[in-house]
Order: structure tokens, then C-alpha cells, then sequence
């Protein structure tokens, strides 16, 4: 179903969208930059780029997404969030901003910021479940870290301190570092081939939710 070339959202009111733009469609990806309820209609899967998730969850709610987002997150809608995208994919968040709500999907807790001002960002080289070949090189910047993994979530990567750094449910894939930053495709051509197989979201939204 959708084709070889899936429909693909990024939630664009803040953050990573160009470098996560740039991968998905050198994957062969239809990009669709979302802004508004309307740009869910036909979407075969979504990113949530890193950012500042606090500012993501306010610009989130202000446009209005907020709920319809949560409603395509219940439709089944694979999504794969990076860092920031982390932090708005998960049930639970720790030291967030006063008032700072995720969208949630994934049942684990977060803690924002969790590495301290050291080691704040670094560049690493991770062994990833499911992924071919030698281990990614990927970046984390100000990243968060899963400190609790629900049932049903697949820890994906843990740092060598055990650390848990990407999970997944089979549907929503969230990861604390960038992927996307440092330039492997891997887990990206995973999440486009996973958009691919998902019916589009319908061309006419519930009318609760436009
Ligand atoms: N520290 C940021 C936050 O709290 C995440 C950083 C990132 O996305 N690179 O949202």
C-alpha cells in the first residue's frame, strides 16, 4: 500500500527539519512539511525532528496539533522521533519545563537534558538492534535519556554505561541522539520502510479534529 514512495510528514514548527527533509527523501520519501491539521491527510508516517521540546510542545499546542497528532498517534501512524522527538513521544517526562507536556505514544519516562554540561554533546559510535553492518556514528546534542522502558518497548541502544539511548514499540521509534546530523541512513531507511507498509491517513480528517 502507498507505493514505493511513502508520504511523509515532519512536524516543522521548530527544530531539524531540514536534515531530516534531506534523508528521507534521498530514501525516496514524499516530505510533507506539517503546520497544520490538514497536512496529516495522507500521511504514511511522521518525524519529530530534535529541537527544544519545550518550544515544540508550546508551537505544538498553539497550532492546534496538539490533539490531532495524538489522534494519528492512536490511528497507528509510525512516527520516529529524535532527541527532542523523544522527549514529545514519551508517556512520562522528567525536567521539563513547568507546564511542558508531551504528546506521549510510547510508554517509557525521560529525562531531558540528561547529560551533564561535560558531556553535553558528543559524537559516538553505537551497536543499534536490527541494524546491519558496523555500528552508526551518531551525534547527541543536550540529548535526554529513557529511564524507564513500559511493556511492550524494545530497547534498540544503550550507551557502554547501560544507559538507554533508542527504543521502539513496532510503531514508535525514539531516538536521544541524530541520526540524521551525522549522516547514517540506517535507522531512517528502516522507519521509510516501515512508512510504506502503513495505510495513508485519510484525505478527510475526523471533523472533531479540523
Ligand atoms: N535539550 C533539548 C530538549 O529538551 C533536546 C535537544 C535536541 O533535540 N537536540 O528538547
Amino acid at each position: 500500500m502507498g507505493g514505493s514512495s511513502p508520504v511523509i510528514g515532519i512536524l516543522a514548527l521548530q527544530g531539524d527539519v531540514r536534515e531530516h527533509r534531506r534523508m528521507l527523501e534521498s530514501l525516496g520519501a514524499t516530505v510533507v512539511e506539517v503546520r497544520a491539521v490538514r497536512d496529516l491527510a495522507g500521511l504514511q508516517g511522521l518525524v519529530i525532528p530534535g529541537g527544544e521540546s519545550s518550544v515544540m510542545d508550546k508551537l505544538t499546542r498553539l497550532f492546534g496539533l496538539t490533539e490531532p497528532l495524538r489522534w494519528a498517534i492512536d490511528e497507528g501512524l509510525p512516527v520516529l522521533g529524535t532527541c527532542a522527538g523523544m522527549i514529545m513521544l514519551a508517556n512520562e517526562l522528567a525536567d521539563g519545563i513547568e507546564g511542558q507536556e508531551t504528546l506521549g505514544g510510547l510508554d517509557i519516562s525521560v529525562q531531558r537534558n540528561a547529560f551533564g554540561a561535560q558531556r553535553e554533546s558528543f559524537d559516538t559510535r553505537l551497536d543499534v538492534r536490527g541494524i546491519e553492518g558496523p555500528a552508526m556514528d551518531v551525534s547527541f546534542i543536550r540529548a535526554p535519556i529513557v529511564t524507564r522502558v513500559g511493556d511492550g518497548v524494545d530497547i534498540l541502544a544503550s550507551l557502554d554505561d547501560a544507559r538507554v539511548v533508542a527504543v521502539d514499540n513496532s510503531q514508535c521509534m525514539a531516538l536521544a541522539f541524530h541520526p540524521e546530523v551525522s549522516g547514517d541512513e540506517r535507522l531512517h531507511a528502516m522507519f521509510v520502510a516501515r512508512a510504506r507498509e502503513y495505510p495513508p491517513l485519510p484525505g478527510d480528517l475526523p471533523t472533531t479534529l479540523v
